[in-house]
């Protein structure tokens, strides 16, 4: 990755040649900036450290969710895994496990991968651009905030955040999802980083975003310490610019879960390790287009396909919706019962991922939100028929492996966090 000092080409980037003074213009940012973060930036807690990891971690939470919901998994997360080498001996589970809530799991994973990888090389966070941008999950925005912020490398940061601001100054009236437009404002950002604190400017961006250069037309330029240096401000442009992104529609989903237990057992399922939700557990179901007729012989006739034993299907117990960021659930959970009894127990399904596993089990096992009321119900339940006898079960506990941890998109849709926070973000 380069490091840009000055414009790549040399010459100026485009959207600093609308100012009349582009030198002058970006002193003047600077200086005004600069001064208006050291007095009222965030006092947020991956700010009072120049650990690497730390401020990584909390690069890699922002993405896509916002500061408050952000800060209480911080903490239980360092506490649990306070350098990258605990992070990197733990097994996947635990570390989804301690992401469990805060939605968004690809970025997790890719983290307990890049931690392993780092690892492997001998356990530091590389300050080397080139090296940091080939980790997994590793972006230009997270590269330039990770960076910037942990080594002083003068790489800029452009988030939506970043993107929205810059474009703001600048007068570029393009859409996020216009790359053309994004490459612009990437080059705008470059060429006005500092070599001088640049972190402070990326996290003065960032405040300045998020604190007053709101969206659309929240944007408080009244109160803005660079309105006189900002077309949109100077304009009152702030509601049109940026124009707005595209925005997906919104794909509904049936899913139909089924809660068989059996001996104080229940049969669950641990997602594949790749795609929506990956590595996740979750009782079994089926997931069916909305807007069709659906009832619970579906579900019924793959339950008997996975446990190899006939059910019936007693009735529903639960509805609920969970909304991902570009896909809507409308989840049923249906009480189901095994037809009839078994001498030796139901089998234990081959393949698939499926295990029975104790009521006391369920709720050391990660499971993501979108099936946590489903697997906390299932988990109360059977709690209480624990207390019977238990049966022996064929194949008993094989998989699930989760040691108890405490606490709590991809662009296809993993579990939205609460709104907008930082990112790789590009279009
Ligand atoms: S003047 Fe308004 S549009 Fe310009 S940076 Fe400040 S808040 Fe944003």
């Amino acid at each position: 990755m380069m490091i840009p000092e000055s414009h790549p080409s040399g010459s100026l980037p485009e959207l600093a040649r609308r100012q009349a003074e582009p030198a002058r213009w970006r002193e003047a940012l600077h200086t005004t900036l600069l001064a208006w973060y050291r007095e009222h930036g965030r006092a947020l807690p991956w700010r009072e450290t120049r650990d690497p990891y730390r401020i990584w971690l909390s690069e890699v939470m922002l993405q896509q969710t916002q500061v408050e919901r952000v800060i209480p998994y911080y903490h239980r997360f360092l506490q649990r895994f306070p350098d990258l080498a605990a992070l990197a001996a733990a097994h996947e589970d635990e570390v989804l496990k301690a992401w469990e809530g805060l939605g968004f799991y690809r970025r997790a994973r890719l983290f307990h991968q890049a931690a392993r990888e780092l690892v492997g090389e001998g356990g530091q966070v590389p300050a080397d651009p080139e090296r940091f941008r080939r980790l997994p999950g590793v972006g230009a925005y997270t590269a330039g905030a990770v960076l910037s912020i942990a080594f002083g490398v003068p790489l800029p940061a452009v988030d939506g955040n970043a993107f929205r601001v810059l474009s703001r100054w600048s007068g570029q009236r393009g859409s996020r999802d216009d790359p053309t437009s994004w490459r612009q404002v990437e080059a705008l950002a470059g060429w006005l980083v500092p070599t001088q604190a640049p972190g402070e400017w990326n996290q003065a961006i960032m405040d300045l975003g998020s604190l007053l250069c709101l969206p659309g037309a929240r944007a408080r330029c009244s109160a803005c310490p660079v309105a006189s240096l900002c077309q949109a401000g100077v304009q009152g442009l702030a509601a049109q610019i940026p124009a707005p992104g595209r925005r997906s529609p919104v794909q509904e989903r049936v899913l139909l879960l089924g809660l068989l237990r059996h001996g104080g057992r229940v049969l669950v399922r641990q997602r594949p390790a790749e795609g929506l939700l990956a590595g996740f557990w979750e009782l079994p179901g089926v997931e069916l287009p909305a807007g069709q007729p659906v009832g619970p012989d579906c579900l019924a006739r793959e339950l008997q396909g996975w446990v190899g034993l006939p059910v019936r299907v007693l009735g529903r117990r639960l509805r609920y919706t969970h909304r991902f960021s570009h896909r809507l659930w409308r989840v049923e959970l249906w009480e189901v019962r095994l037809r009839q009894a078994d001498p030796g127990g139901p089998a234990l399904p081959v393949g698939g991922g499926f295990a029975w596993v104790k009521a006391g089990r369920l709720a050391a096992l990660p499971v993501a939100a979108a099936h946590r009321p489903a697997m906390e119900l299932a988990a109360q339940e059977a709690a209480d028929e624990d207390q019977e006898d238990e049966e022996p079960l064929q194949g008993e506990e094989a998989r699930p492996q989760a040691p108890p941890v405490a606490g709590e998109a991809d662009p296809q849709g993993e579990e939205a966090g609460a709104g907008a926070g930082h990112g790789d973000e590009e279009p």
